[in-house]
């Protein structure tokens, strides 16, 4: 079955884009089609290396995932889970499978791996594990003891939703993937949170995707009115209740898909030039860049 390839806004592919214009076509245009076992070898790479992430967004995504199922948990049920529990699951489960499996393309779907793992090797591989549940057992300390858990601990689970995959809202006529952590109602009212890992000075367009989340709120509860909550762990705890006007952010997702629309049509099957900075050491296609040769297949589109 041949799968179209549709345009999609998220601000994981807006900061993509403006990172690197050539990363931006391997995991947007190259990869597509990568996890078919006939595709080209050089497009399933492609597709392995998109599914990498670096460790710093790897640990963020379990920490948010733990933060969900356990507030779930402890909401709707009447046992008291033990936090050090669930997350210990949570990493592990994760590890097991950026270890075991690492990018793969599968039938059922991909499997997540971290750039740091698939770059340095197994050796490297220990010390990173172990650096990583250190800071993660710190997180899940200062959560325990976090403002955010005794105001949501208690709220019943009826009254809030947790959106562990993102869902998309239109806007502009654009699909917009919007993966805000927690939606809760009250009366007429609706809060969405966002939980970050790091300070609110270092997560880039965090009152962009609390501005987005604001509009998904108003448009999936029809509450009148919605209140967007960022809160950051540093590892130390801080909330914010701001965000972006809604007409700048809708002007962000028309404005930007319309350049990276013309940037896909201009490129067509070439890869832009290299960027030879600094960046590229971190980057997670540095394993084809190097080595892509000049001419290559045509992603199927
Ligand atoms: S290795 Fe450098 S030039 Fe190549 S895709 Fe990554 S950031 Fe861009």
């Amino acid at each position: 079955m041949q799968i179209e390839r549709k345009f999609s806004f998220s601000l994981s592919r807006l900061s993509c884009f403006e990172f690197c214009r050539r990363a931006y076509f391997y995991r947007y245009i190259f990869s597509w089609g990568g996890w078919e076992e006939a595709a080209d070898p050089l497009v399933r790479k492609a597709y392995r290396l998109k599914n990498l992430s670096g460790s710093k967004a790897w640990l963020s995504e379990i920490f948010r995932r733990t933060v969900r199922r356990f507030i779930r948990e402890k909401t709707s049920s009447r046992t008291n889970p033990d936090l050090l529990l669930v997350g210990k699951s949570e990493f592990n489960r994760a590890w097991d499978e950026a270890v075991s499996k690492g990018p793969q393309c599968l039938p059922s779907g991909k499997t997540r791996s971290i750039s740091e793992l698939h770059y340095g090797g197994r050796e490297a591989g220990a010390v990173l594990r172990s650096a990583l549940a250190n800071e993660f057992r710190t997180l899940l300390a200062n959560f325990a003891e976090s403002g955010f858990l005794r105001e949501y601990g208690p709220i019943p689970y009826l009254q809030f939703r947790d959106l562990a995959a993102p869902e998309s809202v239109e806007i502009g006529g654009v699909a917009v993937y919007i993966s805000p952590d927690f939606l809760v109602l009250r009366g007429d009212e609706a809060e969405t949170v966002n939980i970050h890992l790091g300070g609110f000075r270092d997560i880039r367009n965090w009152d962009f995707a609390a501005a987005f989340s604001a509009i998904f709120a108003g448009i999936r509860s029809r509450a009148a009115r919605v209140s967007c909550r960022s809160v950051f762990f540093a590892p130390g705890e801080l909330s914010v209740w701001a965000s972006r006007p809604e007409h700048e952010a809708r002007y962000l997702v028309v404005e930007k898909s319309s350049e990276m629309i013309s940037f896909e049509r201009e490129c067509g099957g070439d890869a832009p030039p290299r960027e030879e900075q600094e960046k590229c050491a971190g980057c997670e296609f540095r394993g084809i860049c190097l080595q892509v040769p000049a001419a290559m297949p045509q992603p199927d589109t």
